[in-house]
């Protein structure tokens, strides 16, 4: 029996929100072939979150522990996850196409001689057949994709797109899987991690984003954007025309060449819509933009649209929030 592995990961301690949408789906998949779900845990103390991976739907946790994963590092990570994929007789290996998973299931699929569907957004069954919605193109178009090996089947989860199912909850079996340093080698060196901000809301996690563009005019303004994501518990986001001017760093970067995200509600503000822009957040279930120019391409795509001058409706809107909350 050919089991279905779920690459989990850990933020703050936790079981990171997207790794319950891999189980989830996992869950669908083995449940739909009678196998199991095996969730691998790697890192450094991650133990104690084999209980949530139980919570979310894995049937067994496989523990890679040691100090020497403290830092992710795809090389490392992908020769321990091949190993346990292989122990654990995969026929699916899934995660979340988060910058790490990005980093991580091209190498394994590469290492491993099979294939991979990247950034899913739907996984249906045709018959016994794994049928996945992927966009492609900058999000043009949607591909249906399914695979013609009988290897191991690579995919990640765009973050976000999946809900995870309620009432999976099982208590799940652990083994631990032993961290091995003189088989586990990389050419490259991880020096140092930086975090994101701690306090700040993840822009692939958030449900509410709200972004600026050029129209906002100068750097200072930023705080513009920050100032309504915070009443609104948003992460901030922003095109690249503003990163690329050192106006707000690259981890704001929203689009082609920036994150993917996926919220609930993203707000445009003073930016054009470029179709680079709308790669990476044209799911989001509600647009708002905010634009003085009627004729923006954003407004093609937006739910609502205010024409008006940004620096104007961002302190108005934050200002009406304040009085609501
Ligand atoms: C290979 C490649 C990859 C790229 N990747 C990305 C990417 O990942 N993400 C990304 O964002 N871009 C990306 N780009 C760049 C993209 O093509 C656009 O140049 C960029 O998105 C434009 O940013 P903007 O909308 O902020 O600026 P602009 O296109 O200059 O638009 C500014 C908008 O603000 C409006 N405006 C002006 N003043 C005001 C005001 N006071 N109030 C309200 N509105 C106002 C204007 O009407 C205009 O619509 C990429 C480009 C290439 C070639």
């Amino acid at each position: 029996m050919s089991n279905v592995i779920a690459y989990c990961e850990v933020k703050d301690g936790n079981l990171a929100g997207i790794s319950t949408e891999t189980l989830s789906e996992a869950r669908k998949i083995a449940d739909k072939a009678g196998s199991k779900v095996v969730a691998a845990l790697l890192g450094d103390a991650v133990s104690a979150v084999a209980k949530q991976c139980g919570e979310a739907g894995a049937d067994k946790v496989v523990i890679c522990q040691d100090s020497d994963l403290k830092k992710f590092h795809d090389e490392i990570h992908c020769q321990v996850l091949k190993d346990i994929a292989e122990s654990e007789s995969a026929g699916f290996i899934m995660g979340s196409a988060t910058f790490y998973g990005k980093a991580l299931f091209g190498r394994l699929a590469a290492s491993m001689g099979t294939g991979l569907i990247p950034d899913a957004t739907n996984i249906e069954f045709d018959g016994d057949n794994i049928a996945i919605e992927h966009p492609g193109y900058g999000g043009n178009i949607i591909m249906k994709l399914g695979f013609n090996t009988d290897k191991p089947k690579v995919i990640t989860l765009r973050p976000k797109a999946f809900a995870p199912q309620e009432g999976l909850s099982r208590e799940a079996e652990t083994v631990d899987f032993p961290f091995d340093s003189t088989k586990y080698q990389a050419k490259a060196k991880v020096t140092e991690m930086v975090d994101e901000g701690s306090g700040q809301v993840a822009l692939t996690e958030a449900d509410i984003i709200v972004s600026g563009g050029r129209g906002i005019k100068e750097a200072d303004n930023y705080k513009l954007i920050e100032e309504l994501a915070a009443q609104l518990g948003a992460a901030a986001g922003a095109s690249r025309a503003i990163v690329d001017a050192g106006w707000v760093p690259y981890k704001h970067q929203v689009g082609q060449t920036g994150k993917t995200v996926n919220p609930k509600l993203y707000i445009a503000a003073g930016i054009s819509g470029a179709i680079q822009h709308l790669a990476g957040m044209q799911s989001s279930k509600y647009i708002v933009a905010i634009n003085k120019d009627p004729d923006a391409p954003i407004f093609k795509l937006a739910t609502w649209g205010i024409v008006g001058n940004a620096l104007e409706v961002l302190p108005a809107l934050t200002k009406r929030l304040e009085q609501e909350n």
